[in-house]
C-alpha cells in the first residue's frame, strides 16, 4: 500500500504545542534518570545543587537490554495466549469495532508464578536495585524507537485510523501525541498491549526486586516496604482485574499511540512510580503500628473511592438500566448518553481521580517525612491528573455542550469536594 497523502489535519495542540512536544521528550527522559540517581544517594535531595549526575559508566550494561527485551517478549507472548475472554472496544469512526483478548490478569499471576519459581531457584532479584539506571536507559531507548516506528508506519494508515489529535502535519508534535489511533501487527493492538502489560507488571517486579535488595542489606523487609508492594501490586492487580475498563479510557479512546503514552508505559511508570520502594532500600524507616495502621486505612480510602466510582460509572455505561445505578439522577444529553448527576459522580466530577490521589499520599507515607522525593509521585500526579482533568472536560464540553455545563453547574467541584 502507499503512504497516504492527503490527510485532514487536526488544528488543536495540547501539552504546550510544539515546544512542549520538543521539550517533553528530552526533559522526562533526564528526569527519570535524575530522579534514580538521586534516590540512591546518601541525601536523596530532589534540590541538590549542583545536580547529581549519573556516572556514564553506570548508564549501560548490555544484560539490562536483553532483561528489558526478553520482558518484552515474554508479555507480548501471554498477551497472545488464548486465554480469558475477547471484548470488543468503542465503535469506531470507521464504524468497525476492534477485539481485545482480557487476558492481562492472567498475565500478572503467570508472572508471578514465574518470579516465584526463580526466587524458589535462587535468583538473585535484589541485583535490579544495582540495573536500575542501564534498566531505565533500556526503556527510554525502546521507547523513543517504538514511537519512530508509529510514527513513520502511520503515514500508511487509512485517514480513520488517525487520532484526532495526532495529525497536525507538525512532525514534532505528531511524533509526541501519535498520529495512529489503534495500531496493531496483525490482531496484536501495539497501544492496549504497552497501556497495561510490560510497564505496569514491570513496576510490580521493580517493587519487589527493591523488596528483595532489602533482604540481602537487612535479613528482612522492612514494615514500610512491605506496605508500598502491597499497596502498589493492588493497585496493578486492579488494574488487570478491571482490564475491560480500559477500552474505554480517553488514552484508547481518543489519544494516538506516540512518544508520549508509549514512555509514559514503558519506561516513567516502571521507573518513576516504584521511587518509593527504590528510596527505602537506602533509606530504611521504621513504622509504628499506629501509623501503619493509619496509612492502610487512607489506602482503603482511596481505593474504596477509586473502584466504586469507576465501577459505578463503566456499569451505567454498559447497562443503564442495571439495578446498580437504575435509580440514580441523570442528565440528558443531545447525543442520547445520559450523564450521572448523583452518587459518587454527584459528588464531584472526577471523584475516581480523588481516590487515586489519596492512595497515592498512602505509598508515601510509609517513606516518612525526612525527604520530598518520595513524595514526587504525589505531586507530579496530582499535576498529571489535574491537567488529565481540563482534557476530559475541553472534550465533554465538545460532546455534551450545553447538558455538559448544566452538569458543571449541578457538580461545580472538579476533583476535591469544596476545594477545587
Ligand atoms: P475517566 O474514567 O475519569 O472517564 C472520563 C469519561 O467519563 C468522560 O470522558 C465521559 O466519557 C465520562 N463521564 C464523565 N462524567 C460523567 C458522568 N457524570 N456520568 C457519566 N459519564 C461521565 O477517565 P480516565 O481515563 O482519565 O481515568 C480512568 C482511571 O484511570 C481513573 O481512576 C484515573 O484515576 C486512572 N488513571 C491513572 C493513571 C496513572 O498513571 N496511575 C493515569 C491516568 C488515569 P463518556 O461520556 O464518553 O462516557
Amino acid at each position: 500500500m502507499k503512504p497516504t497523502q492527503k490527510k485532514s489535519h487536526s488544528a488543536e495542540r495540547e501539552f504546550g504545542g510544539t515546544l512542549g512536544a520538543t521539550c517533553i521528550p528530552v526533559f522526562l527522559p533526564l528526569t527519570v534518570l535524575y530522579l534514580l540517581c538521586v534516590c540512591r544517594s546518601p541525601a536523596a535531595s530532589v534540590l541538590q545543587w549542583p545536580p547529581l549526575l549519573p556516572p556514564a559508566s553506570q548508564l549501560w550494561d548490555p544484560l539490562a537490554l536483553l532483561l528489558i527485551l526478553g520482558w518484552v517478549v515474554f508479555q507480548s507472548f501471554l498477551y497472545l495466549l488464548p486465554m480469558g475472554k475477547v471484548s470488543e472496544g468503542l465503535v469506531l469512526r470507521d464504524g468497525s469495532r476492534l477485539k481485545y483478548p482480557i487476558n492481562g490478569f492472567s498475565a500478572l499471576c503467570i508472572s508471578a508464578g514465574l518470579f516465584a519459581v526463580l526466587l524458589w531457584l535462587g535468583m538473585p532479584l535484589g541485583s535490579l536495585f544495582e540495573l536500575m539506571l542501564p534498566l531505565a536507559v533500556c526503556a527510554i531507548g525502546v521507547s523513543f524507537l517504538l514511537s519512530l516506528y508509529l510514527y513513520i508506519r502511520s503515514f500508511w494508515a487509512s485517514a480513520p485510523a488517525l487520532a484526532l489529535g495526532g495529525n497536525t502535519g507538525n512532525p514534532l508534535y505528531d511524533f509526541f501525541m501519535g498520529r495512529e489511533l489503534n495500531p496493531r501487527i496483525g490482531v496484536f493492538d501495539l497501544k492496549y498491549f504497552c497501556e497495561l502489560r510490560p510497564g505496569l507488571i514491570g513496576w510490580v517486579v521493580v517493587n519487589l526486586g527493591m523488596l528483595m535488595k532489602e533482604v540481602e542489606l537487612r535479613d528482612s523487609p522492612s514494615l514500610a516496604m512491605i506496605l508500598v508492594n502491597i499497596f502498589q501490586l493492588l493497585y496493578v492487580a486492579d488494574a488487570l482485574w478491571n482490564e475491560e475498563a480500559v477500552l474505554t479510557t480517553m488514552d484508547i479512546v481518543h489519544d494516538g499511540f506516540g512518544f508520549m503514552l508509549a514512555f509514559g508505559d514503558l519506561a516513567w511508570v516502571p521507573f518513576v512510580y516504584s521511587l518509593q520502594a527504590a528510596f527505602l532500600v537506602i533509606h530504611p524507616q521504621t513504622l509504628t503500628p499506629l501509623k501503619a495502621t493509619a496509612i492502610v486505612a487512607l489506602n482503603g480510602v482511596g481505593y474504596f473511592i477509586f473502584r466504586r466510582s469507576n465501577s459505578q460509572k463503566n456499569q451505567f455505561r454498559r447497562d443503564p438500566t442495571h439495578p446498580s445505578v437504575a435509580k440514580l439522577e441523570t442528565i440528558a444529553t443531545a447525543t442520547g448518553k445520559r450523564l450521572l448527576v448523583s452518587g459518587w459522580w454527584g459528588l464531584v466530577r472526577h471523584p475516581n481521580y480523588l481516590g487515586d490521589l489519596l492512595m497515592a499520599l498512602a505509598w508515601s507515607l510509609p517513606c516518612g517525612f525526612s525527604h520530598l522525593l518520595p513524595y514526587f509521585y504525589v505531586v507530579y500526579f496530582t499535576i498529571l491528573l489535574i491537567h488529565r482533568e481540563a482534557r476530559d472536560e475541553r472534550q465533554c464540553r465538545a460532546k455534551y455542550g450545553l447538558a455538559w455545563d448544566t452538569y458543571c453547574r449541578r457538580v461545580p467541584f472538579r476533583i476535591f469536594p469544596y476545594i477545587y
